[in-house]
């Protein structure tokens, strides 16, 4: 299993380089594995079948591609979605409302209203959003209309952090959700749903990598708990779904999935019984899980240098496509692999040397003090386990722009095939992007003053 995708992505680099997807003209590109897509969609399915119904939906800020969004639909999976833009991408990628779910801590009113009308499951954030659906459900219940779409509430099970604090969500002090152990919030949330017959789902997500899974089973653990409470005090199952949010960390120092969809699902079955039992339908919103190993960066080479007798190669990946790993490098670790011209490994003795980027900032490395085969002009650098949160969330900083995207899989007769996911950016977008339709609008209208 890992030998093949090794093997796979080792000819995908090989065929990248010979029909010019990455070359002088395209320095930098990203490659997803398509067939590594499916594989993890159906691990998933796999994990958490059972008596009980799952809608597996799909972060889409893990990796906002509508092709991307398309085949993961294909492998009956939804959208998780936080921003009209997220939205629009589920859309355009045919994920139906029914597949949807609204979470965002910052909704507005025009936003709230779309997804009542279009059927999209929205979780509140906090109370005053739970007030403005309020209004919204009153408004369409006096034109005769039921709410029009499942409606939740985000719960902060406060249960602690993971070891990326900026990725802890479930922490005592989160940003996100309301917060169960504050002083009055649990009789709070009892009696806003019972006063809320409409209000049918509980909605946690204690992080972004850096979890144990221990803690996130945990969460669920408090919010299955809640929901149970809930209905006992309701005398019905008012609450009919608990979405369990994603988080399943990803491993970037190998190339095994671990921990896997499995391990995570079996933790839940053994901490939350109850859970499996049948009597709620589950939603799920993994994303970094899904894509992070099924996607890689390639880049060139362009100089090789030392400086004070640190070894540095510069290459044309840098924070615009590892904004993360760029300002964060504790945190966000890469493995990255060494090709030559051609594409194929190299094999030469291992030197200690950094990686870096092509931005114009002293911090804007891939990997520091690395043990790569020696690094020449004209190679090719691969970042590994960068499907999720890397290429597909750019940062347009230089005016660098975005890098192509191409899908890859293997073909009957043992090549590599392509397909283009996302077109590179070109010169004249990041013209308009930068403002250049208005060239002198700062200046036209005010005169210097004398
Ligand atoms: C980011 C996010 C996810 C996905 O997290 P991953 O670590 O990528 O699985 C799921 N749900 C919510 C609410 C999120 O903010």
């Amino acid at each position: 299993m890992v030998l093949d995708t090794v093997t796979r992505r080792q000819d995908a680099i090989v065929a990248g380089v010979r029909e010019r997807l990455l070359g002088p003209h395209a320095p930098v590109v990203a490659l997803l594995d398509v067939e590594g897509i499916r594989e993890a969609a159906r691990q998933l399915h796999t994990a958490f079948a059972g008596p009980s119904p799952v809608l597996h939906t799909f972060a889409v800020k893990a990796a906002s591609l509508v092709p991307v969004l398309e085949l993961l639909a294909a492998e009956g999976i939804g959208c998780e979605v936080a921003s009209p833009g997220e939205l629009a991408l589920a859309r355009a990628a045919g994920v139906p409302a029914a597949r949807t779910v609204l979470d965002s801590p910052a909704k507005t009113v025009a936003e709230l209203r779309d997804a009542l009308e279009s059927g999209v499951a929205v979780n509140a954030d906090n109370r005053q959003e739970l007030a403005r659906l309020d209004a919204l459900v009153a408004e369409r219940s006096a034109a005769g209309q039921p709410p029009g779409a499942p409606l939740g509430l985000r719960i902060n099970p406060q249960v602690g952090t993971g070891s990326i604090g900026a990725m802890s969500t479930a922490t005592e002090t989160s940003k996100f959700g309301v917060a169960l152990r504050d002083e009055g919030a649990e009789q709070w949330i009892v009696d806003s749903f019972l006063a809320r017959p409409w209000l049918t789902r509980l909605h946690t997500h204690t992080g972004s990598q850096g979890v144990p899974l221990e803690l996130m089973a945990e969460s669920v653990r408090v919010v299955f708990e809640l929901a149970e409470q809930i209905n006992r005090a309701a005398g019905r199952q008012q609450i009919d779904t608990l979405d369990i949010g994603g988080g399943l960390p990803v491993n970037f120092t190998g190339d095994e999935t671990e921990p896997s969809f499995d391990s995570y699902a079996r933790l839940l079955r053994h901490t939350v019984p109850g859970l499996f039992d049948g009597r709620y339908t589950l939603v799920t919103e993994f994303g970094r899980s899904l894509l992070a190993k099924q996607g890689f960066i390639a880049a060139l080479v362009e100089y090789t240098k030392t400086s004070g007798g640190r070894r540095i190669a510069i290459t044309h990946a840098g924070a615009h496509v590892a904004t993360r790993t760029a300002f964060a490098p504790e945190s966000w670790p890469l493995r990255v692999g060494a090709f030559d011209a051609q594409g194929a490994p190299k094999s030469t003795p291992e030197v200690v040397q950094d990686v870096a980027g092509p931005c114009c900032f002293a911090g804007d490395l891939l990997a520091r003090e690395k043990a790569l085969p020696e690094l020449e002009p004209g190679d090719v650098v691969a970042l590994w386990d960068t499907g999720a949160y890397y290429f597909s969330t750019p940062f347009q900083y230089n005016s660098l722009p975005r890098p192509a995207v191409h899908g890859f899989w293997r073909d009957s007769d043992g090549g590599i095939r392509f397909a283009l996911v996302r077109p590179a950016q070109q010169l004249d977008e990041v013209l308009r992007d930068s403002g250049a339709a208005q060239v002198g609008a700062l200046t036209a209208g005010t005169a210097p003053a004398r």
